[in-house]
């Protein structure tokens, strides 16, 4: 009986050690990420930041950061991780898809159930203007309504794919495309919030043409 509580002794002490050493990498990783915008072993510092994702974030909270710089630094991760397979797909196989907060409020989209926002190009927000340079790529583009329709259209197209969107979305999107097993970009908002949002459409595009 000792000789088994020494032995469950002993694995506990081993676990909780492991535990420490991989938040303590967890933690290392997204300072090498925040502060040199590299990152060591991206499929590794991933994988740790997945498992850890909740503590690491009340973490940084409760030492006054903001704990959206976890989804931030894993998303950076995810890109990187993916960037060779991404860019080994040819551009006219590339999709991209926008978030419909982008659109301006005065917006006259209409919903369409399979395609999503269909945009009327009306030159109110940047969304006209991407469109049009990715048609002469032939890279399809979609303004996602939302979480289920974006997962739907991945599904349904599985191509190589360029997501905008906050870094919250972008990781659970990064999440998503990973299991099913689609090589993805993503490109965060500049600014945030649900409407009239910004993102840099220079960094989508050279995304989007990117090659080996
Ligand atoms: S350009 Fe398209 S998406 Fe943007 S506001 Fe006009 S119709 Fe809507």
């Amino acid at each position: 009986m000792l000789i088994l509580l020494d032995v469950i002794g002993r694995a506990v002490v081993i676990l909780a050690a492991a535990v420490i050493l991989l938040m303590m990498f967890a933690l290392f990783s997204c300072v090498i990420v925040l502060r040199y915008n590299r990152a060591l072993f991206p499929d590794f510092s991933l994988f740790v930041l997945n498992i850890f994702h909740e503590p690491v974030k009340r973490l940084f909270a409760l030492i006054g950061y903001d704990s959206e710089i976890v989804d931030r630094v894993s998303v950076e991760l995810a890109n990187k991780a993916n960037m060779r397979d991404f860019m080994s797909v040819p551009v006219s196989e590339r999709m991209l898809i926008l978030p419909q907060c982008l659109r301006s409020v005065h917006c006259p989209a209409k919903l369409d159930a399979e395609n999503g926002i269909i945009c009327a190009g009306c030159g109110r927000c940047d969304i006209a203007k991407i469109i049009a340079i990715c048609r002469k790529l032939h890279i399809e583009v979609y303004i996602s309504p939302g979480g289920t329709f974006t997962k739907r259209i991945i599904m349904r197209r599985k191509k190589a794919v360029v997501g905008v969107a906050c870094y919250p979305n972008l990781y659970e999107g990064a999440m998503y495309v990973k299991i099913a097993g689609i090589p993805a970009q993503g490109v965060p908002l500049k600014s945030a919030g649900c409407v009239g949002t910004h993102v840099e459409c220079d960094e989508i595009l050279k995304l989007l043409v990117m090659r080996r």
